[in-house]
């Protein structure tokens, strides 16, 4: 007899009750911004990766509005079956222009992005080397491809170095990294690693989702941080999830890149393009960032503050240095305690535990953003040292 659909529905949800793991999103009920609603209650939000405060700007929605009543509700189809809007064009030549790169091309999400570009580039007898770190999307890309995979140990350039001399190939050669990791809030040694890349001929890959909007001059990327931007054999990957306040993915990089994703990435060749509207938004967020140099100064003031504050009472951070602020609880269950305390606070922040993060590092990440004031961090520091003391953090 066949397994049936509810036998295999009650077995998962009971194994991943049990072992702890059963996730339910919290609800807003108001928009995604610095201070909103969540499960009934007035919170600070440091949960989200709304780094620019874009996800509720009015620039971004008057545009949107805007490219809603000029361009419609929908895209109608695939681009390359139904033809492909001028608003997408556009702004793809927007991005290109904004990342200094000599193509770029706009996806659905970043984690299609990965699929499609890795999906798109790499074939059999390539070599593809992944920082251990890197995002699930990435692996899930590197997973379609027949390339040979390797890994090298976080943002290790020497261990890079050895899998790079280790693994010879003729095939096209890639060192795939996060430009922003996720959980930590540390940056990938970018430098190093493009050097040791270049040293075996190796095409460096930056999925730069949370540098977007974020590193670099006006939030240009990690890349750019690094003064890689006009490099060929560099590309950049990225979302427009997160800092730029919409939905969809970028690659930008060589000339020659975005014809070909046209012709192999299969997200773009299956799946229906980005609606008017968030190609308005997201065109509005790519201005305001150039037009409003306080956006970044603001998300980096906050940045700042917001960490030295925690080390101030004694709390772990991981090192980190981007608005990514990971606070130290050990074990899972001490940071899922914290963080329902926070919340209790009026603070809302999400506990990250095994299997998310390593056992004994069990954490809150905090996101820091332009939009949050300082009364809103003072407020969430004041949470922090009370439920830091109670649970005997510090
Ligand atoms: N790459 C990285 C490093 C990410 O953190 C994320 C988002 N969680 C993604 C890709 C996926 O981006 P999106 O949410 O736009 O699909």
């Amino acid at each position: 007899m066949a397994t049936s659909l509810s036998d295999r529905l009650s077995t998962e949800l009971a194994g991943l009750r049990d072992a702890g793991l059963l996730i339910s999103p919290r609800v807003l009920e108001a928009p995604q911004r610095a201070r909103t609603r969540v499960d009934g209650r007035a919170v600070v939000n440091l949960a989200s990766n709304n780094y620019l405060g874009f996800a509720d700007h009015p620039k971004l929605k008057a545009r949107a509005q805007e490219y809603l009543e000029k361009w419609g509700a929908g895209a109608g189809a695939v681009r390359t079956i139904a033809g492909t809007l001028q608003i997408h064009e556009d702004f793809e030549r927007q991005i290109a222009a904004f990342k200094h790169t000599g193509s770029a091309l706009v996806l659905h999400s970043g984690f299609t992005t990965n699929q499609g570009v890795l999906g798109a580039l790499l074939q059999e007898g390539d070599l593809v080397v992944s920082d251990e770190l890197n995002h699930a999307s990435i692996i899930d890309g590197l997973r379609l491809t027949k390339a040979t995979r390797k890994v090298f140990r976080h943002a290790d350039p020497a261990d890079l170095e050895r899998v790079l001399r280790e693994n010879p190939t003729d095939g096209l050669v890639m060192v795939v990294t996060d430009g922003v990791f996720s959980m930590d809030g540390d940056v990938a040694p970018l430098d190093e690693l493009v050097a040791v890349a270049r040293k075996f001929g190796a095409v460096t890959y930056v999925d730069d989702a949370h540098g977007s909007g974020v590193m670099g001059p006006q939030g240009s990327g990690t890349v750019h941080h690094f003064g890689f931007e006009y490099a060929d054999d560099v590309i950049q990957v990225g979302t427009l999830s997160k800092a730029w306040g919409g939905v969809g993915g970028y690659a930008a990089g060589h000339g020659d890149l975005r014809q070909l994703l046209i012709n192999r990435a299969r997200p773009y060749l299956f799946s229906t393009a980005m609606a008017p509207a968030t190609v308005g938004a997201l065109a509005a967020a790519l201005d305001e960032v150039q037009a409003d140099p306080s956006l970044m100064e603001r998300l980096w003031d906050n940045t700042r503050f917001f960490k030295a504050e925690l080390h101030r009472l004694g709390f772990d951070t991981m090192g980190s240095v981007t608005p990514i602020t990971p606070v130290v609880f050990g074990e899972a269950p001490a940071a899922f305690e914290a963080s329902r305390r926070l919340f209790d606070e009026g603070i809302f922040a999400v506990g990250l535990g095994f299997p998310t993060v390593p056992r004994g590092k069990a954490r809150i990440r905090n996101i820091v953003t332009a939009e949050h004031t300082r009364a809103d961090l003072e407020q969430a520091l004041s949470a922090y040292e009370k439920v830091g003391r109670a649970l005997g953090i510090i």
